[in-house]
């Protein structure tokens, strides 16, 4: 089988692409590296079935035909976002439907890698968030960027297997980390563990009562590979549901890393959700996946690529 990665130098489309190549298929990475990084394929370099090219799929693309087009192409750290808000709306739905129209003219498995992002900041009465819930998103915060572009792409693959009949998949995705997440793309973990690792001090935001759920990326990928090979059509919550407040997260990684830095409190971003958690029924049911790695132990796993990282950058300073 031959399958398309959109943003396969990104952090999920890279281990998407190990573990695609894993399962025997030959695989084609499109990345404009915009966030991506070639430095997460370079391991790939020998392997024959594996192909990159540096394109934007936002400029409608032909590499031939596919059996799969995964569709993993965007920005996607809320500083990575805001830093790139009009290519995040661009590659959400011009990029997507580029890749919509491959997936519909090689007919092909087509999987839209979506987001919890979609239920925005949820109320008390939709958590823990069922793939049912609507979502509350501020069209016009700083996060539309990243949410409105996802919400569309939702409706523009849905409108595909609708209308032309494409064989379509969405996974919303709950926030992932492990081993090549970019070290400065402004996320929770990355902060987290860079700072913990220099000896700095933990950015807490607000007062860090706002609660996230962390998926190891080896749980992440395994849940987005069995719904690619099932049935289901989703949208389906991929993620943990072990659910900690931003402090009790800040303190695990001090606990892994071993590290005495402070917590400092710095101020909330606007429209930051106050709690998300999802509810993995359908994944459990439809799918037969769940998460196995713990938060601690998903940081320790995660522990020697940050210090690799660390090490690297203290090197090129002297
Ligand atoms: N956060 C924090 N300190 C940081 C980075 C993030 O307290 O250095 C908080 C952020 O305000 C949010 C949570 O951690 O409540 C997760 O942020 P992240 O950017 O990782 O992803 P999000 O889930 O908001 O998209």
């Amino acid at each position: 089988m031959r399958a398309l990665v959109t943003g396969g130098a990104g952090f999920l489309g890279s281990h998407l692409c190990d573990a695609l190549l894993g399962e025997g298929h030959s695989v084609l990475a499109v990345d404009n590296l915009l966030t991506g990084s070639v430095s997460n394929l370079s391991h790939l370099k020998n392997e024959p079935r594996f192909e990159f090219r540096l394109a934007d799929i936002c400029k409608p693309f032909d590499y031939g035909d596919f059996d799969y087009v995964f569709n993993f192409a965007s920005p996607a750290s809320p500083v990575d976002y805001s830093q790139h808000g009009i290519e995040t709306l661009k590659v959400g739905s011009i990029g997507t439907m580029n890749a919509l129209e491959v997936a519909r003219k090689s007919r092909a498995k087509f999987l839209m890698a979506s987001t919890s992002e979609c239920y925005g900041d949820p109320p008390p009465e939709a958590h823990p968030q069922q793939e049912s819930y609507w979502g509350n998103v501020n069209p016009i915060g700083p996060r539309s960027v990243y949410d409105e572009a996802k919400r569309f792409s939702e409706a523009m693959t849905v409108a595909y297997r609708r209308y032309h009949g494409t064989d379509t998949r969405m996974v919303r995705i709950f926030n992932t980390y492990g081993p090549r997440l970019q070290m400065n793309d402004g996320r929770v973990i990355s902060n987290f563990m860079r700072q913990a690792l220099r000896g700095e001090p933990l950015s807490v935001y607000g007062n860090g009562s706002q609660t996230r759920s962390f998926c190891y990326v080896s749980d992440e990928i395994e849940g987005i590979l069995k719904l690619a090979h099932s049935n289901e059509y989703g949208p389906v919550n991929i993620g943990n549901p072990d659910e900690f407040t931003i402090l009790e997260c800040a303190k695990l990684v001090l606990e892994v890393t071993g590290a005495k830095s402070k917590i400092e409190f710095e101020p909330l971003p606007q429209d930051d959700p106050k709690q998300r958690r999802p509810d993995i029924t359908l994944a459990r049911k439809a799918l037969g996946w769940e998460p196995k790695v713990k938060l601690r132990e998903g940081l320790k796993l995660s522990l020697p690529y940050f210090q690799e990282v660390v090490n690297a950058v203290v090197a090129a300073q002297v």
